[in-house]
């Protein structure tokens, strides 16, 4: 597959090679098929767009046309530049807090409950954590009993408390039971909604707020494509957030989002999720997701 790129773009430029004057136009032409490549990874048209802008810079400095296998060149600096813009601080969760408190948001369906069961794993069984799973979805009952048979599964503590409405009162009780009780990670999963709204973005402010969390993280649904940046931006607007995890990569989704959502806010990708399993959690590599979205 990600040969048929390079391809393509040998063809492209060997044909405009044969007709002699090789020139900037040629390129352009060339960047056309780099644009349709990443539109149909569902990249962002607009970013799409200014990427293939600075591709072309590249690739005129580089002077892709005097070599023999111009595609495979061009393949070369599209890859290394989708890594860069990928790419940045993306490793490692702050767990420099006592306890190192990490808040999850994103919308209803992203994928939220189950990363937090794979984080609250990952950190007890890779990094030798004592995690606190803590259910604040207040409206959807079935969100907590869901969180609790995560826990069930990895063998992590839940805190809930049904009934009580408020997520700020919940989150702080979690805290102090998490202070109490020795664990050194409280893993916080808060109600998300279909769409962004007003209230649901409140309430996440108000708990970001009051337990001022070393992480938050923006958990998004890979297949969601183009909507993901919209929604990216509403979060970050909100919460300044510290990183996105990208879910449901075992799809058939090139990954596009990627590239849109650090585009757009300019922050890490730290975690994929690979599957419904606890175990299907996976640090964020960007030059693999570089191969992955140019197919
Ligand atoms: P929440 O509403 O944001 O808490 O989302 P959930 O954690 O309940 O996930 C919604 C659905 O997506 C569930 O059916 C999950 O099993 C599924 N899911 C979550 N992460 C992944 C993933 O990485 N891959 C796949 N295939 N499914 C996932």
């Amino acid at each position: 597959m990600f040969n048929n790129l390079s391809d393509k773009l040998d063809k492209a430029l060997h044909v405009l090679k044969g007709h002699g004057s090789i020139t900037e136009v040629n390129v352009a032409e060339t960047l056309k098929e780099v644009r349709r490549a990443l539109l149909d990874a569902d990249v962002n048209f607009k970013i799409a767009k200014q990427f293939t802008q600075t591709v072309k810079e590249k690739a005129l400095g580089q002077n892709v046309l005097t070599t023999l296998q111009p595609g495979q060149l061009m393949v070369k600096i599209v890859k290394d530049e989708l890594t860069q813009l990928m790419g940045g601080d993306a490793e490692g969760i702050n767990l420099s807090g006592k306890p190192s408190i990490i808040l999850m948001s994103g919308l209803q369906g992203s994928g939220k409950t189950t990363f937090s069961g794979k984080l609250a794993n990952y950190l007890k069984t890779k990094k030798s954590k004592n995690p606190l799973l803590v259910a604040c979805d207040v409206y959807r009952p079935a969100a907590i009993d869901q969180l609790h048979v995560v826990g069930g599964q990895i063998g992590v503590e839940v805190f809930s408390d049904k009934g009580n409405n408020d997520p700020v009162a919940i989150s702080q009780a979690a805290i102090a039971h998490a202070k109490a009780n020795g664990h050194n990670v409280v893993i916080i999963d808060t109600a998300g909604r279909l769409a962004v709204d007003e209230a649901m973005m409140t309430e996440i402010s108000n708990i970001h707020k009051a337990i001022e969390p070393q992480e938050t993280l923006f958990v998004v649904d890979s297949m969601t494509g183009q909507d993901a940046v919209n929604t990216a931006k509403a979060f970050n607007d909100v919460l300044n957030f510290d990183g996105v995890i990208l879910t449901k990569l075992d799809g058939d989704t090139r990954g596009g989002a990627a590239i849109s959502i650090k585009s757009v806010v300019n922050k890490p990708i730290k975690f994929i999720g690979t599957g419904e399993k606890m175990e299907a959690i996976d640090v964020f590599y960007p030059s693999r997701m570089a191969d992955r979205i140019l197919g």
